[in-house]
C-alpha cells in the first residue's frame, strides 16, 4: 500500500507487485488491480474457499474469483485447493455405476 501510494518500490517481497505497478492503484484501504481488488494474502486462502464454495471446477471457480479479485499466484492456489478439497475428490473418484 505504502509503495504503491509513494511510488517507491524498494522492499523485496513487493516484487511481484512491483511488476504491475503501473496496473495498481490505492483507494482507501483497498489496492486494485485494474477493476479488480487485490487480495491480502491472510484473506486469499479464505476467498478461495468461498469462490468455491459451491464445488464447481477449476475453469469455473477460477472464472469467478478472476471476475472480481486478484493476488499473485490465484491460478495455482485455485488448482491446489481444488485438489485438495474432499467432496470434489470423492465425486470424481466415485466409480461409475452404469
Ligand atoms: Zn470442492
Amino acid at each position: 500500500m505504502t509503495a504503491i501510494t509513494t511510488r517507491k518500490w524498494t522492499a523485496n517481497p513487493l516484487s511481484t507487485y512491483k511488476t504491475l505497478k503501473d496496473e495498481l492503484s490505492a483507494h482507501d484501504s483497498v489496492i486494485l488491480r485494474h477493476n479488480r481488488i487485490v487480495i491480502p494474502e491472510v484473506l486469499q486462502k479464505q476467498v478461495v474457499k468461498l469462490a468455491h464454495a459451491s464445488h464447481q471446477g477449476v475453469v469455473k471457480t477460477k472464472q469467478l474469483i478472476c471476475e472480481k479479485v486478484w493476488f499473485p499466484g490465484i491460478d495455482k492456489m485455485v488448482e491446489d485447493h481444488l485438489k485438495g478439497c474432499l467432496p470434489c475428490q470423492a465425486s470424481v473418484n466415485t466409480p461409475k455405476t452404469t
